[in-house]
């Protein structure tokens, strides 16, 4: 067992290592190469940005918004936040008036702290914060008055004063609330709306990669933090072949990847209209309202809230249900039901082979007419490795112009989990040379020649300190070396370099130009 240290990644995290990471290098490599023979160009978005932005783009009822995200308010005001926590949490004993007193003085003492980093511009001018502060200072006042004349109250006025304070205090925003963010797309299109991006050819042509931060039960495939390479279509017509191109090159890097047992799935959701899924979605409520009983309770509550997400269920007993509830295909406008056609047209075009499945949903609210997700082998049931669909209205909801988007999420993390399953992973790859050098002549050289041969693009290892002869050779077999490479003061009299291959032990004397021309051989 290994020591334990005091200090281990955060649970839901994980350090990433060699030879891993080089399989990863390799997937990233495979994107950005891919993505660019289409046309697209990387963004690197921040990893926080304003919590509002996730709550409008993904929506506050979700999980992601409600209770995964990382948030915390963006601030440096360490005297200010001590002020504060004794007024969120009051802990007072009535019966002692010296503690009436002490709150009284403690919440003068943060108002005028507050008033002082305010004319500083320190805090965020937010409504919220002047009605807060407002409150305090006439429950302050109140407490004041009404502390001379205490005995009058009883308890239960008291404590409902101290309730009145506390609440007002926790409503007190120190900096703006900021947020890792969950996904990227958000970021990706307030990025199209801050650059003026309409003003370019349309349509934009973006992917990402990097973390996502999503507080969520760890467990095989799924992590607190973890990646995802994305990309994102905005702007331009509104052309079915946009979605299945968007769709081929996917499924053509999985390819690439050597991704094995793909498996893509499509639906169309229709747009939010009476005729078309907002028909669909009070159908399908009148129909989960008659089988409610025999719910389980997150799809007895999504009947209200989200009556789409039931169809996503993965519990045993409602699959019977579900499969005899109305399908949206048999509810969509007429234009949607075209979009949908000319979409399974075109990635037959392709040549891109797909399943449909109507079940496939995506739970917000923006997402429109195609969606998608594809699944992989050797994943148990966190099988989705990869997640997509329109979102026509999502860059207008964030304040831009009218636009048209559509964009994929790839979960990395389990694409390589999915990769090394099946076999694919990079071997360890060990050094080509290591110079075994002897003496403060040879050293000389061999940083030279280790130099020479990096330049040329080889791997080299010149140890650190002066080793024996055969230690040096134990070190190059450990670490798989290839070749060892001897220099003692023969060679570096002769010129004639010893060149030892360490899989055959064949040695053989080679000048320094001689060694690069058969290296590369
Ligand atoms: P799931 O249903 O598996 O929770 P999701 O619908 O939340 O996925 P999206 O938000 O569509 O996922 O993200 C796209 C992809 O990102 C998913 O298909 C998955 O591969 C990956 N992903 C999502 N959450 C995680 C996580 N916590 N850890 C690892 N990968 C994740
Ligand atoms: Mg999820």
């Amino acid at each position: 067992m290994a020591n334990k240290s005091k200090f281990q990644a955060i649970r839901g995290t994980r350090d990433l290592l060699p030879p891993d990471t080089a399989l990863w290098n390799r997937v990233e490599q495979t994107a950005h190469e891919l993505f660019t023979t289409y046309g697209f160009g990387e963004i690197r978005p921040p990893i926080f940005e304003p919590t509002d932005l996730f709550a409008r783009a993904v929506g506050g009822d979700t999980d992601i918004v409600g209770k995964e995200m990382y948030t915390f308010p963006d601030h440096n005001l360490r005297d200010l936040e001590a002020a504060l926590y004794p007024i969120c949490n009051p802990a007072i004993d009535l019966d002692d008036p010296k503690d009436l007193m002490a709150l009284v003085a403690d919440l003068r003492v943060f108002l005028e702290q507050f008033a002082v980093h305010q004319k500083q511009d320190e805090v965020p001018k937010t409504s919220e914060n002047a009605s807060a502060v407002a409150r305090l200072h006439t429950l302050a006042e109140k407490i004041d008055s009404l502390r001379l004349a205490a005995e009058d109250m009883d308890l239960m006025s008291w404590h409902a004063l101290f309730q009145e304070v506390s609440a007002a205090a926790k409503e007190i925003r120190l900096g703006d609330m900021v947020s890792l963010r969950p996904e990227a797309t958000a970021s990706v299109c307030r990025a199209y709306i801050e650059h003026n991006m309409q003003q370019l050819p349309q349509p934009v042509k973006l992917y990402y990669m990097g973390p996502m931060f999503r507080r969520e039960r760890p467990q095989k495939g799924r992590y607190r933090q973890f990646y995802q390479i994305g990309a994102e279509i905005l702007g331009g017509p509104d052309a079915p072949a946009i979605d299945a191109e968007l769709i081929e090159m996917l499924m053509t890097f999985f390819d690439k990847c050597g991704l094995q047992g793909t498996e893509l799935s499509i639906n169309s959701i229709g747009h939010a209209a009476d005729n078309c899924r907002r028909g669909y979605v009070a159908k399908l409520r009148e129909e989960l309202l008659k089988v409610k009983d025999k719910l389980g309770a997150d799809s007895q509550r999504r009947i209200e809230t989200n009556p789409l997400r039931v169809l996503d269920s993965k519990l045993e007993h409602e699959q019977p249900i579900i499969a005899t509830l109305p399908r949206i295909a048999d509810h969509l406008c007429d234009e949607c039901r075209a979009h949908y056609a000319a979409v399974k047209h075109n990635l037959d075009l392709r040549g891109v082979a797909y399943r449909e499945n109507w079940r496939l949903v995506r739970g917000l609210d923006y997402y429109m007419r195609t969606t998608f997700e594809i699944t992989a082998q050797g994943l148990g049931s966190q099988n989705a490795v990869c997640g997509g669909g329109r979102y026509d209205g999502l860059v207008e909801l964030l304040g831009g112009p009218p636009t048209k988007g559509i964009g994929f999420a790839i979960g990395e993390d389990r694409l390589i989990l999915s990769l090394q399953e099946g076999g694919k992973m990079l071997a360890a790859r060990g050094p080509d040379v290591l110079i075994a050098w002897m003496g403060q002549n040879a050293y000389a050289t061999a940083i030279r020649a280790a130099k020479t041969l990096r330049n040329a693009g080889f791997r080299v290892e010149l140890p650190a300190t002066e080793l024996k002869f055969g230690k040096a050779l134990e070190r190059a077999s450990k670490l798989g070396s290839r070749f060892a490479l001897i220099l003692g003061d023969n060679e570096i009299q002769s010129g004639e370099w010893t060149l030892k291959n360490l899989a055959t032990s064949e040695q053989q004397k080679l000048s320094e130009q001689a060694l690069l021309e058969y290296l590369r051989g």
